[in-house]
């Protein structure tokens, strides 16, 4: 199967099977949500620390199949790891989407994340994958900070 294909594959089981997607049973947990206007995309993530461990975290949406799956993705790459890990992740995929490689950390093992690669051929689709990933980010920022259950909005950069 040529490798484009499997992307694809990888793409649609996540969209259609989506990972983590729901609310999570916590009374402490904090959300951030984005929205990519140019195509329609709206997740929002929602996350439960514990000590410095990402303990659940599971996202609503709606949108394109790329901005779901990233989302799904996401949840799967985040759930259990420690603060520092889920950072590394975040800057990882972004320079996986950017094609930033300074930013791309080796050691990980990205798994499905990998068929995003193929998004970065398509830049209008980037920020789309992207989303899930600021939304992530901010709802880590402000989780943090010690803010619990508030809604943060995050803004895409591919800077
Ligand atoms: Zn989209």
């Amino acid at each position: 199967m040529p490798l484009d294909e499997l992307y694809k594959d990888i793409i649609l089981d996540h969209y259609e099977y989506p990972r983590n997607k729901g609310q999570i049973e916590s009374t402490t947990c904090t959300c951030a949500g984005g929205d990519n206007p140019i195509c329609g995309d709206s997740v929002d993530v929602c996350l439960s620390l514990d000590d410095d461990h990402v303990v659940a975290v599971a996202f609503e949406g709606r949108g394109c199949a790329i901005s779901q799956a990233s989302a799904s993705m996401m949840t799967e790459a985040v759930e259990g790891k420690a603060v520092a890990d889920v950072q590394r992740w975040y800057r990882t995929v972004h320079g996986l989407l950017t094609n930033h490689p300074d930013e791309i950390d080796a050691e990980l093992d990205l798994g499905d994340l990998e068929a995003l690669e193929g998004v970065r051929q398509y830049p209008v689709r980037i920020k789309c994958a992207l989303l899930a990933w600021e939304a992530l980010r901010v709802a880590l920022r402000q989780a943090l900070a010690g803010g619990e259950a508030a809604q943060q909005h995050a803004v895409v950069t591919t800077e």
